[in-house]
């Protein structure tokens, strides 16, 4: 099988280089996780802007809706460049999966409200998640939120949690309960919420690498109208299960891991004299790169579903669970390279590669937790993949 690119997709690689190059001159940052700083957030918002203005933060969309009608390999081209270069993502859950959910189920109005802007990176548009509450995570469907129905309104009360981005985010993708009476999936509805509404209030959560990547979000008496409400009436478990398939495919990013593995290679070579000759490393680097090029397989097994017209949804779970392990196994590899140093954090003068080994030694311990733990995820490839019966 030949799995090369095209020579006009090639071209198309070239032409995103470019681009990278003369928006962030320095390079991309290094490291980090979803809690960067104010200024981090401003460079994000500026490059995505930059990116906006070529219609390439959703080149797949449909042109009507400010897309380029890109085909899912072009846009996966786009992706894959983007993390090797280490372009500032910062986790655009409008563009990943509000905006496609939107366009399955939402309707006109929110749709010509909604994606024009998320596509342009308007400003006030930037979106966070709302589903997890303390009391329901992996077991989603128990939330307990409530909107209930007031005339042409809902009035919304209760708690979410790990909101991530809730402090820079003007909307949020909210799911809660609209009929306690039915069972547990057939009573949530999906909203959109202006997070800017008098009784909504965001409280930081500080991560153990010290980043405030999310937070809990309050509500007291939150009133949302009627037009927010997306799809239809109590159906909201089943939106959320293809905005959560959207989310999954789009979190496994095997091209960043791979240039992270590549720098390693890089310091060992310079730091500790030939490679070759420490088997340790050797073997380590390695398992690491048959790894990325297995997930990288994973990847696009979800761009040819998508080519099909086909919403992946076991398989996202796959490439989610490899992604999200595989970046802790590669954090591992990298402390075990610089022992000691490894500890060194982001801004110690002596801290090798920038700290960024350390940092992403931490933050990756929650790559298996967010978007569903991997458990769930082996749940799913159980069940829905292998037809097995629920344990
Ligand atoms: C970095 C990060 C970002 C996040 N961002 C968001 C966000 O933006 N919005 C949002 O709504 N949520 C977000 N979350 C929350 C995330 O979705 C939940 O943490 C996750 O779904 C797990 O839920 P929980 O924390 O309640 O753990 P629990 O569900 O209580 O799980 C505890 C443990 O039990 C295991 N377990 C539970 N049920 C089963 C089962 N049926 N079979 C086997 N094992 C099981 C789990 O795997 C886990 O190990 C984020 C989390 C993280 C870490």
């Amino acid at each position: 099988m030949d799995f090369r690119f095209t020579d006009e997709h090639e071209a198309f690689r070239e032409e995103v280089r470019a681009f990278v190059r003369e928006h962030l001159p320095d390079g991309g940052e290094r490291g980090g996780g979803e809690g960067g700083s104010d200024e981090g957030f401003t460079r994000t918002l500026r490059f995505q802007k930059a990116m906006a203005e070529r219609k390439w933060l959703t080149m797949a969309w449909p042109k009507e809706y400010g897309g380029l009608a890109a085909s899912h390999w072009q846009q996966m081209l786009l992706n894959e460049e983007m993390a090797y270069q280490r372009a500032p993502s910062g986790g655009n859950m409008g563009v990943m999966w509000v905006g496609p959910a939107l366009m399955l189920v939402g309707s006109e109005e929110q749709r010509r409200e909604h994606l024009n802007r998320i596509a342009t990176a308007a400003d006030h548009s930037w979106w966070c998640t709302l589903y997890s509450e303390p009391g329901a995570g992996s077991d989603l469907a128990s939330l307990q939120t409530r909107a209930v129905e007031q005339g042409d309104e809902f009035v919304l009360n209760g708690q979410k949690i790990w909101t991530s981005g809730a402090h820079r985010s003007n909307y949020g993708w909210l799911a809660a309960r609209t009929d306690p009476d039915a069972p547990k999936h057939r009573g949530i509805t999906m909203f959109i919420l202006d997070m800017s509404s008098p009784g909504v209030s965001v409280r930081p959560l500080i991560n153990m690498g010290d980043e405030h990547g999310f937070n809990e979000v309050y509500f007291e008496d939150v009133r949302i109208p009627r037009r927010n409400v997306v799809g239809e009436m109590n159906r909201g478990w089943y939106h959320l299960a293809v905005a959560l398939d959207f989310e999954r495919s789009s979190i496994a990013g095997f091209s960043g891991a791979r240039r992270t593995v590549e720098e390693y290679i890089q310091y060992a070579q310079e730091h500790y004299g030939h490679v070759e000759r420490n088997r340790q490393a050797r073997l380590a680097f390695a398992d690491r790169m048959v790894e990325i090029e297995v997930g990288t397989q994973l990847a696009y097994r979800i761009v040819h579903l998508q080519t099909r017209g086909i919403i992946a949804n076991y398989e996202a779970s796959a490439a989610k669970l490899y992604s999200s392990e595989l970046s802790q196994r590669i954090a591992g590899t990298g402390m075990k390279l610089l022992g000691l140093f490894g500890q060194l954090r982001p801004g110690e003068p002596q801290a090798p590669l920038g700290g960024s080994v350390g940092q992403s030694y931490v933050t990756s311990v929650s790559a298996t937790i967010g978007g569903g733990t991997s458990e769930i995820q082996r749940n799913i490839i159980a069940t829905r993949g292998l037809g097995l019966p629920r344990g």
